[in-house]
Parts: structure tokens; sequence; C-alpha cells
């Protein structure tokens, strides 16, 4: 399932603890300046590309001499806290040699539930994207007890792709993908090439396989295509061991399990904004405005803006309401509501006079937009 023609745009590349340790205990550099290399080279085709990586815990547990196994939380969490800087500074300087910049992002299911938490998030990718930063997303193990856990880091990255509204979610691990039996003990198993629908014949399949370093195995990796597909992401499963396995996922022939996206970003984001059940303030706009928006498919400008109820921030879900309260539409704000309030009813090229700054005409863009 090559997208040559339109080429991804967002990229979330997960690789596993059994990919960066090439199967050993430890961490294998050759292995991961591959991975840089490659992670480059899909920069360069214009993409921008976020990062999940695993392999805190071994990283730790290869720092500290490989001390006795313990099942506690504490000795897993101290693992981690120890192995994260460790595998920090190894993905720094490998994509150095590249001239790229990275930066640490470490969250927890918490994270992504709270509402300011997901936006100020969202903001973090955004403006690290924005500057041709490679994010690199694992789990804040340090601080995460089981209730705020996501656990293990295949539906982790499922939920950085929400939040950044990736187009495909690449998950490395160390076979070529789903399987129709299990390779090893099966001589008629067959790789899976398309998965169109994930049914329970899927998680079927998927069921009794796992990693032996890392936390996931197929079974999670079907649980993340199933959430990425459904809010607009595709998703290939992969060997991250292949020579060249990323340049393969972009041409479109590497030998994977592809799940095209069931709908597209856009309209992703469109029914995660109808979900919302509470919005964060309203705006209460003109006539004009009102018709503009409902029947020629325009964005909302300050201009046609009459009244701001609410304080919020930029980012934030706001209801578009008639001057009689009707609610119209609800979008994602561009502006806070402190600047909002500064330019309402003005025209759009005055904005960054106004405010010193601008982010742009609009304050609810069309794509950002859904109509009730
Ligand atoms: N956060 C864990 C670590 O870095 C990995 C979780 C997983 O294997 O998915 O060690």
């Amino acid at each position: 399932m090559s997208q040559i023609e339109r080429g991804w745009r967002r990229i979330v590349v997960k690789v596993g603890t059994s990919t960066l340790t090439a199967g050993s205990g430890r961490l294998n550099p050759p292995r991961m300046v591959d991975l840089v290399r490659q992670i480059a080279m899909l920069r360069d085709k214009g993409a921008d590309v976020v990062l999940v990586s695993s392999g805190a815990q071994q990283a730790g547990r290869e720092r500290l001499g490989f001390p006795k196994e313990l099942k506690s939380i504490p000795f897993k969490q101290m693992l981690a806290a120890v192995g994260q800087s460790r595998l920090m500074h190894l993905w720094e300087q490998y994509f150095e040699l590249y001239g790229i910049i990275v930066a640490q992002v470490l969250m927890t299911r918490e994270d992504i539930e709270d509402r300011h938490r997901y936006l100020n998030l969202r903001d973090t990718f955004e403006s690290l994207l924005q500057r041709s930063i490679v994010p690199i997303v694992n789990e804040n193990d340090a601080v995460a007890t089981d209730e705020i856990k996501v656990g293990e880091n295949d539906t982790l990255s499922a939920m950085v792709c929400n939040l950044i509204e990736a187009d495909l979610l690449i998950l490395l691990t160390d076979t070529d993908g789903l399987y129709t039996a299990d390779p090893s003990k099966d001589p008629d198993a067959r790789l899976i090439e398309r998965v169109d629908k994930i049914d329970d014949s899927v998680y079927k399949l998927a069921q009794g396989t796992s990693s032996e370093l890392g936390t996931g195995g197929m079974y999670t990796k079907i649980l993340a295509a199933d959430m990425a597909v459904h809010s607009g992401t595709s998703v290939v499963i992969a060997n991250g061991g292949r020579e060249n396995v990323l340049a393969k996922i972009w041409e479109g022939t590497a030998p994977a399990t592809w799940f095209p996206a069931r709908i597209t970003p856009t309209e992703g984001r469109k029914r995660w904004l109808l979900a919302q059940s509470v919005t964060a303030g309203s705006v209460f706009v003109d006539e004009g405005a009102a018709r503009a928006i409902v029947h020629a498919g325009k964005s909302l400008l300050p201009v046609g803006i009459v009244r701001v109820e609410g304080e919020f921030e930029r980012g934030a879900v706001i209801s578009v309401r008639t001057l009689e309260g009707q609610e119209i539409a609800r979008g994602l704000g561009n502006y806070s509501s402190r600047d909002l309030k500064r330019i309402i009813g003005q025209r759009s090229h005055e904005i960054a006079e106004i405010l010193g700054y601008d982010y742009g005409p609009a304050f609810i863009h069309r794509d950002k937009m859904v109509l009730l």
C-alpha cells in the first residue's frame, strides 16, 4: 500500500526493546545508528517523524550490570529511571551525526486523558515539529503506577498518533508482521499483507505471541492498530531488523502487514470534536459569519465574532454560537480568550499589529471545525 503519490506527512515510528537490542540483552549501537539514518531519510522525503522508543528498562539493566531481577514495581521504575537517560544520551548522539536535534517527551495515560495536559502535549509536539526537532517519546515509567500507566509502547504510540494527527504509524518489531499461524511452528504460515477490518479473528491470530524483552506482543500491536486506524492513521507492522526497512515501507515494498486508516485524520479530528461533552468556551458570531460558516464552508475570522465567553487557551475546544446562543459549530480555537478579546471585530491583517504576533488569520480554521 504505497503512498508515493501523496507521500506520508506525519509518521510515528515505534521501536521495541527487541529491535533496539537486536535480540541481545544490550542496546545495539549499530542498530540504533541505522534506524537514525533511516529516520533522517524519511525526513528528507518531507515527513515529520516522532520516535517512540522503548528500551529504558533494558538500558537500566545493562548500566547496572544486570542486577538480580525483582518483580517489584519500584525496582522496574529504578531501572527505567537509570536507563531512560542512557537511552536518550545515545539517541541524542546518533541523531547529532545527521545534524538532527531531538527532544525527550515522557508521558503517562493520565497526560492524555486530562484535557489540559492533552492540549499542552499537543502544543509541545506541534512546536517541536515546526522546528524540525525529532520528539523521542517513552512512558514516564518513574512516576507511572498501574492506574495511570499505559503499560506498553504500542498503545502509547497510537495515542501519540492521535495527538499529532499522524497519517502513518510504523510498529517495528522482530517479525515481518502478522501471520496466518505461528511461523516458528507451522511451515505453512503465511504473512498477511493487508488487514482492512480488525475483527475477532485478527485478535485471535495475534493471541499468545509475545516478545521476550519488550512488554507487548502482536496482540498489543493489533490493539494499537485498531485505535489508530479509527482516528485516521494507517498502520504498518514490519521487521526492524530488515535492511532499509523504513525506505521500503515508504515505497510499499517491505514485507509487512498493513492496516489502512478507516477515516482521514481530518474526519478523526471531527469525530473527536463531536465527542467532547464540554467545551472550554463559546464565541458568539454575527449573521454574516454564521452564514459563511454554515453555507459557504468558510473559516471563522475574528471580524465576525461579537462576544467571547469563558477563559481558554489556544487550541481549546470552542463552541461557535449565533447571537441567540444556538450552537452551530465546534472547533479548535487558534487564539486564547485573552488574545481573542483584543482582536474580535478586527480585520485579520490587523492581528499581528494588535497582539505583536499572530497564529494565522482565522480564529477557527475550517479544517479544525465541525458543523452541528
Ligand atoms: N517503557 C518501557 C521501557 O522503555 C517499555 C514498554 C514496552 O516495552 O512497550 O523500558
